[in-house]
């Protein structure tokens, strides 16, 4: 049966659509078209979006679902009703998996069990080096076959520049991104949060900004040469904002992207050792927080991504030192990114820009409302006020920050190729 998106404020930044229009939807799933005010012959299911944003579905680059291996936080299932019930119709996972995803058949396990799961798109990323060492680099080659859409060692940083370099200049063949988790390893040591007043109030030790500012600049200077494409994942400090935008004035092929928990907390929000305030890149100073946020709204960083990190309470609720790094995302990062927009910081059309376009030209995805492509459509309420409980969690893991924290702006629907995935 058709359907039509009735009434809605569209927003496709790409197609330069921003309107009350309705979105009609084929009976085979695809975009049929976005008119004014079409018709509704009978036969139809309507969709009524008055008062609501009719997006492009959301785009989030970087996801850690933890299956294969890690199924008590979250499988591909669990991580993928989560997805869609933050607005995501596709989500870029990471390889840090158990096996790591580093080999062909670990890559089709993944895409099997998004297929069963069949809620959002799962689109994997392989891994840069042979289980996460740093050592020897992984058959990019058939990863790429199989489905990566490209690779990264997150939670690992490929620190030998040797290496990097081979990874960086093998990905060129393809053309597919190398995205990084930037920070030198060396000189972040053992440390457990950001290095700043805080952290010696805590006597807890840090990770200074220069350990992320160097590995950014030594990147840069490594795609350039390279001539390949590079991609910096979850930038925290001032100073990579800095490298980052200079390198793209450069023409250095370079994308980044800036997470939820880095634009709205800071380090000092650790307070007393609250682990459910503990990441990699960690939590930042204020000037860092601003710098990110400058950089989402002037271009130089492309995508809001979450790195939805699940963990079981177990590895969270213990001593700060030993305490699992990341949150959870997925369901917070459409309204904390509605947050900058109603401050002001951001213009609506770059927040969508930033969940939609900006992620799908990093890694040369599929995105907006086109004719004739399936239909993937996130209907969001931009006035609904509520408190974030933890039962409203579909993530298996309930590691956030978040909860008990007054949200404004809620999504109501995601369709995925046609079909209504998540209903509010
Ligand atoms: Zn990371
Ligand atoms: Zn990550």
């Amino acid at each position: 049966m058709k359907t039509i998106i009735r009434g809605g404020r569209v927003i496709d930044p790409v197609r330069d659509i921003d309107g009350v229009r309705d979105v009609i939807i084929d009976d085979d799933g695809r975009l049929a078209g976005v008119e004014p005010a079409a018709d509704s012959p009978r036969d139809v299911e309507v969709i009524d979006a008055t008062g609501f944003l009719v997006l492009p579905g959301l785009i989030d680059l970087h996801v850690h679902l933890r299956e294969p291996g890690f199924e008590q936080k979250e499988t591909i299932a669990t991580g993928a009703r989560a997805a869609v019930a933050g607005g995501f119709t596709a989500v870029c996972c990471m390889a840090n998996t158990n096996p790591v995803n580093d080999h062909v058949s670990v890559t089709r396990l993944i895409l099997d069990r998004a297929r069963e799961a069949n809620l959002a798109r799962v689109y994997p990323l392989g891994a840069v080096t042979r289980g996460l060492a740093g050592e020897v680099l992984a058959e990019m080659g058939e990863l790429r076959d199989a489905g990566c859409v490209g690779f990264s060692d997150d939670g690992r940083c490929v620190m030998v520049s040797s290496v990097m370099r081979n990874a960086l200049v093998y990905a060129r063949t393809f053309d597919v991104p190398i995205a990084v988790h930037a920070i030198d390893e060396t000189l972040a040591g053992r440390a457990v949060m950001h290095e700043g007043e805080h952290s010696m109030r805590l006597g807890l030790s840090g990770v200074p900004s220069a350990a992320e500012d160097f590995m950014v600049a030594r990147d840069c200077v490594l795609a350039r040469h390279a001539g390949a494409r590079l991609h910096v994942q979850h930038v925290s400090t001032k100073g990579a904002v800095e490298i980052i935008r200079v390198a793209k004035g450069y023409g250095v092929r370079v994308t980044a992207e800036g997470t939820p928990h880095h634009f709205t907390l800071i380090d000092e929000d650790v307070g007393d050792y609250d682990t459910y305030f503990k990441m990699a890149p960690p939590l930042r100073s204020a000037e860092d927080r601003e710098a990110v946020i400058e950089g989402l709204a002037d271009g130089t960083l492309d995508a809001i991504a979450t790195d939805h990190a699940p963990h079981e309470s177990l590895v969270k609720d213990c001593e700060f030192e030993n305490a699992a790094n990341g949150i959870i995302g997925l369901e917070t990062a459409l309204p904390l990114s509605w947050d900058l927009v109603r401050a002001g910081r951001l213009s609506v059309r770059r927040c969508v820009e930033l969940l939609t376009s900006g992620p799908a030209r990093a890694f040369d995805l599929p995105y907006g409302l086109t004719k004739g492509a399936p239909a993937d459509i996130t209907i969001f309420d931009p006035d609904a006020r509520y408190v974030f409980t933890a039962d409203r969690i579909r993530s298996l893991s309930r590691n956030t920050p978040f909860v008990g924290r007054d949200m404004v702006g809620e999504v109501v629907r995601t369709i995925v190729g046609g079909r209504t995935v998540f209903t509010r």
